[in-house]
């Protein structure tokens, strides 16, 4: 090479090579020194480069008729907008990808592309990247003609004069909508199983711990359901794989249908599947769900061949955060639980610890002797009497007992609010209702119109069909609606304000007489209770028991009857055990005394009796175990009272009650 130097730095110069048709090819010839280790040359590397820009540089028609090529035939949409903003120029892969012609855009502005309000900020805030930096790139979405939205990779740059003044801007895009959805796919597989589309074990993962962490933050109760079907091992290697398949395909679809929005399903792989539920109120909860599940199962599979098949699944629970520090350790004890519930028998669910298993099952079992209870005849009602200052009989109030035939009697709060969760209640109070009038009738035809109280739970009170029933029960029963009472709880009034008042109004029409149980335990203000349409506000035996020693208690009581008082409205005082107690209340003015003091809840043949009937004529239900201590029908009874020492013991309770009470909520 001619005019070449043994230079160190890269060597350049112009030569002409002449091509294999003949025609010459001006290059820049580029030349780069390669030395050893030891410094010595080792080799030159040479590159040309062909000298087109050069070639036609003189020729500005040549460069046009060039660029115009590039304009058509680029894959890329183009479009030119000067500085009012409006588009000048458009290219045919801009018409195919927007399906807006060259004629349609040209004098608009870019916004007719469709780029929707909700993009405005957006657009905004390339307008000022572009003012800053003269050019912007990124992806964006737009709209097609036929309204079609697509992601579109976008570069937009500044065209300058001479001078360097902007003159138009050029934007160039693609449409990435097949570079997004081969993106997708891919995700699709690393996360969900390709067989049943449901997340995989990463995806699962992922989730759970997320679910955990929300669990720890918002301090609510979560459970993983790690289910393994029975025998599935069985059907691969008799029916084959293809049929095996088949069934995971549609035990995932159907349990899918079952499973809530928020709430992940997925298949660790083999015939194993995980439910992770979120937001539960107890731990039971998940075995609600884990019979659910089975039940779903329970149904044949008929495949596409026409066999049928059936399937059950054994289950395995953890609760979450308490059973598990992390997703690995949630799932690993829940399979331990699923284990635990293949050795015992398989088609059933297990808890991670044994002892919310236990717990669990004897609130089932519990569940399942109480929707029974109804046609066994097992209820009954036990009758509390409630006394006036000059110590008579005013009233009484109708407490519902649950008898199983081979058990313990069971009081109330151990089986009422299981009832509640149940929507048992309905039936149960339905039937405490008519029991109850019923009973107050035949004392009335005795000659003893007795009021008769009874408790209604707030599922009862908000039920629709409330007022129609106790109007059929009043009527079915005979009894005159003055004698009858319905108590209600704070709670049942509280939110919202305006339907109680209109539900209790709804009652009072019907000439009822309307209590508010347990009150000063609840939120009531005196602006609502002012509000509703009650006769008699019951003290709650929490106030009277700090009577007459304890100060707080003693001004609550005084502020609650005064209020009574200024609200026309008549105060009993519940759980009143002692004489000091009763004392004391009479002087604060109340009208009205309930508590084992005066009377124990008892038999209504022990009522009757109080009430100075043969009991063996008005008592309806036979006398069973009485919860009465002592016999206390005296007139004189306020005046000579002694206190019983063994007054304050609780009714009998049954241990499968407690238990289940302690364990029916995880706290
Ligand atoms: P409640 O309506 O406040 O009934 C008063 C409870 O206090 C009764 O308990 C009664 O036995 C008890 N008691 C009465 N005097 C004394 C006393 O001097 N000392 C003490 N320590 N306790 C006394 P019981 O019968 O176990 O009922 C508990 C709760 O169960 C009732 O509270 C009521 O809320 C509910 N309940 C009872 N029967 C029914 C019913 O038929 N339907 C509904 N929905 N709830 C009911
Ligand atoms: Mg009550
Ligand atoms: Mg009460």
């Amino acid at each position: 090479m001619p005019n070449l130097h043994r230079e160190d730095g890269p060597i350049e110069g112009a030569r002409t090579l002449r091509r294999a048709d003949g025609s010459a090819l001006e290059v820049v010839v580029t030349l780069e020194a390669e030395h050893d280790a030891e410094g010595a040359l080792a080799r030159w590397i040479g590159t040309w480069v062909p000298q087109l820009a050069h070639s036609v540089a003189g020729d500005l028609d040549e460069r046009l008729r060039l660029a115009g090529a590039v304009f058509e035939h680029a894959l890329e949409g183009i479009m030119v907008t000067d500085t009012s903003g409006k588009i000048v120029m458009v290219n045919p892969a801009f018409e195919e990808i927007t399906g807006y012609s060259a004629e349609e855009s040209v004098g608009k502005p870019p916004r007719i592309l469709g780029t929707s309000g909700a993009d405005r900020a957006v657009g905004e805030r390339i307008v000022r990247e572009l003012e800053a930096a003269g050019r912007w790139s990124g992806e964006i979405w737009n709209r097609r003609r036929n309204g079609e939205i697509y992601p579109q990779w976008l570069n937009i740059g500044a065209a300058r004069d001479a001078a360097g003044a902007v003159t138009h801007h050029v934007a160039l895009f693609s449409d990435v909508t097949e570079l997004r959805a081969s993106e997708m796919r891919l995700e699709q597989l690393a996360q969900y199983d390709t067989l049943t589309g449901l997340p995989n074990r990463a995806l699962l993962f992922t989730r759970l711990e997320q679910a955990l962490a929300y669990a720890r933050h918002s301090k609510t109760l979560g459970a993983v359901l790690f289910m393994d079907l029975d025998r599935f091992k069985t059907i691969n290697d008799s029916l084959g794989h293809p049929i095996g398949d088949e069934l995971l395909v549609a035990i995932a679809r159907r349990l899918q249908t079952h499973v809530r929005a928020g709430d992940t399903f997925a298949r660790l792989g083999g015939d194993e599947f995980i439910l992770v539920v979120e937001g539960l109120t107890a731990a039971g909860d998940a075995a609600t769900l884990a019979m659910e599940v089975a039940d779903t199962l329970s149904e044949p599979f008929t495949l596409a061949g026409g066999s049928t098949l059936y399937a059950s699944a054994s289950i395995g629970i953890s609760v979450f955060p308490e059973h598990g520090n992390d997703a690995a350790g949630l799932v690993r004890n829940a399979d331990a639980a699923m284990y635990q519930a293949k050795e015992e028998g398989r088609a059933t669910f297990r808890y991670y610890t044994p002892a919310l298993t236990a717990a669990v099952n004897l609130r089932l079992e519990m569940e399942t002797r109480l929707r029974g209870a109804l046609d066994r005849s097992e209820f009954l009602l036990h009758y509390q009497a409630k006394y006036d200052a000059a110590g008579k009989v005013t009233g009484v109030e109708a407490l519902v007992r649950w008898q199983p035939h081979d058990r313990a009697m069971i009081p109330p709060n151990h089986f009422i609010p299981l009832a509640e969760d149940t929507g048992l209640i309905v039936p149960i109070g339905d039937w405490v209702l008519m029991a109850a009038c019923k009973q107050a009738r035949q004392w009335l035809d005795a000659g003893f119109p007795t009021p008769i109280a009874v408790n209604l739970s707030n599922v009862q009170f908000r039920s629709k069909n409330l007022v129609r029933r106790v109007r059929e029960i009043l009527a079915e029963s005979g009894l005159p609606p003055r004698l009858l009472e319905l108590e209600i709880t704070e709670s049942a009034i509280m939110e919202p304000v305006h339907e109680a008042v209109a539900h209790l109004e709804a009652l009072r029409e019907l000439g009822v007489r309307l209590a508010l149980d347990d009150f000063g335990t609840g939120f009531s203000s005196l602006a609502s209770l002012k509000k509703l349409p009650l006769h008699v506000l019951k003290i709650d035996q929490s106030f009277v028991r700090g009577l007459p020693d304890d100060k707080s208690d003693t001004q609550i009581v005084r502020t609650i009857i005064t209020m009574a008082e200024n609200l026309g409205l008549t105060s009993v005082a519940e759980g009143v055990e002692t004489a000091a107690q009763l004392s004391l209340l009479r002087e604060l003015g109340c009208r009205s005394f309930q508590g084992y003091l005066l009377a124990r809840p008892e038999t209504a043949a022990a009522f009757a009796t109080r009430l100075g009937l043969p009991a063996a004529a008005y008592g309806c239900t036979p006398p069973v175990v009485s919860e009465s201590a002592s016999e206390l029908p005296s007139d004189t009874v306020l005046d000579s009272i002694v206190a019983d020492s063994d007054s304050t013991k609780a009714a009998t309770a049954i241990e499968i009650a407690e238990i289940v009470s302690r364990y029916s909520t995880v706290d």
